[in-house]
């Protein structure tokens, strides 16, 4: 038996409506707030990562799915989508109106990361971008439309962790002063970390090797480092987050992945996730615009994994989203089983969803069959009512069941609304 590569998961429709829930709420609220969507392609020259992403970065170092062309070109598949989207902002030159741009795209991630509950080599994310502010404001404001999103979804249980990173302004005098603390506690360190010390200090801050906390914990803080406009920046996106009544709770560890960061990085965790805790991260990357050949441009954004989403979703919303069909064609009998198809064709014409499996089932099998389903209605056609040009709609929560011409079928489910169980 070939199965599915490790790391990589089908998502079968017993949670398929899981998804398209997310997406659908998604795609609605983020349309509330003036975002626009864009589809990227899933693979990119390798490059775009490289430059993008950061060369000293897990992503790049070790986890991108890469591969060469039959033109021996360096191809990746994408580990994250912000790189590709400021590429097509670039390449489109959609800034050309001046102003703010509010951008979005879902779509298959890749990551060659160790397969565990939540985190798979292939995974899904939704992402949202704002080029052009670089207002607290724009940062609070993507923040409340997450916070809606996830009242929206029942998410419950969660927590925003926010921290400023600084710029380049300030942050290499932080970094000297980190490097120099990690230097002299680098026994304490694993050897991961021993070797970011020299590449990437800041990475160290977020090691999540339990042996490495205590030492982690004794380094230095950031928030004591920053400049004045990164520490007024941070102050007014706290100042926001009050005024819209969002909770949050400074974490000075909380870096982040990729190198392009500057200023805000944020983050929302999940009690109802397992080890891999974290629904979604983002912050400000005012430098990477610029730093793909486009114009300097202000940018803030955040990408959801869609697969912790359907995991934190509570119990109520998995159970009330599954779709049901309206109603359950019964035909008992041959000449029944030729005039349900051509009902059914019509009902389903009329905006019904409707049920017909063409087996040849009694009564009670197709009640059973309509029950498992939680279908509210059948509609029973036997061969003498066939004849006759009526059905016996029979409503599954009530029990009540009705005759009704068939010319009258439509009219009559319209006008009893049934609810579903
Ligand atoms: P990142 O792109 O690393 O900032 O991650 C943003 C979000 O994507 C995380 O908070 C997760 O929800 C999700 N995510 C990242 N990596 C994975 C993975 N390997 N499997 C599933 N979800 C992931």
């Amino acid at each position: 038996m070939i199965t599915c590569v490790r790391g990589t998961r089908d998502i079968l429709p017993d949670e398929i409506h899981l998804w398209h829930l997310v997406e659908r709420e998604s795609a609605a609220i983020f349309d509330r707030y003036g975002f626009e969507e864009l589809r990227l392609p899933i693979f990119e020259v390798t490059e775009l990562f490289a430059r993008g992403i950061g060369d000293t970065t897990d992503i790049v170092e070790k986890e991108m799915y890469t591969f060469t062309d039959r033109n021996d070109q360096s191809l990746t598949l994408r580990p994250e989508g912000t790189a590709s989207l400021v590429r097509a902002y670039i390449q489109h030159q959609l800034y050309k109106d001046g102003g703010t741009r509010k951008l979005y795209y879902a779509g298959p991630m890749f990551r060659y990361e160790r397969p565990q509950k939540g985190r798979y080599r292939q995974f899904y994310q939704i992402g949202a971008e704002v080029l052009g502010p670089d207002s607290p404001g724009v940062e609070a404001e993507v923040i409340d439309m997450l916070m809606l999103l996830m009242d929206r979804l029942g998410i419950g249980d969660t927590r925003l962790w926010i921290n400023s990173i600084g710029c380049p302004a300030c942050r290499p005098a932080f970094l000297a002063v980190l490097q120099e603390r990690e230097q002299a506690t680098a026994g304490r360190l694993c050897a991961d970390c021993v070797r970011r010390i020299a590449v990437n200090p800041l990475r160290v801050l977020d090691c999540k090797n339990p042996d490495c906390q205590d030492a982690v914990n004794a380094l230095p803080s950031i928030l004591d480092y920053l400049c004045a406009p990164c520490r007024s920046h941070h102050e007014r996106l706290k100042k926001h987050l009050g005024l819209l009544g969002i909770a949050y709770h400074e974490n000075p560890r909380m870096v982040r992945g990729l190198d392009y960061y500057v200023k805000t990085t944020f983050e929302i965790t999940s009690g109802a996730l397992g080890a891999q805790n974290s629904l979604l991260g983002g912050g400000r990357y005012d430098g990477l615009v610029e730093q793909l050949g486009g114009p300097p441009t202000h940018g803030f954004g955040f990408a959801l994994g869609l697969d912790r989403f359907v995991l934190a979703l509570p119990e109520a919303v998995r159970a009330g989203s599954r779709p049901v069909p309206d109603v359950h064609l019964a035909p008992l009998g041959e000449t029944a089983q030729e005039l349900a198809q051509v009902v059914a064709a019509r009902l389903r014409r009329a905006g019904f969803a409707v049920s017909q499996d063409f087996q040849d089932r009694s009564l009670k099998s197709h009640l059973r069959h309509a029950n498992r389903m939680g279908v509210p209605r059948v509609v029973i056609i036997g061969d003498a009512e066939a004849e006759a040009g009526q059905a016996a709609l029979k409503s599954l929560i009530t029990g009540d069941q009705i005759l009704v011409p068939l010319t009258e079928l439509e009219a009559v489910l319209r006008q009893q609304p049934a609810e579903k169980e």
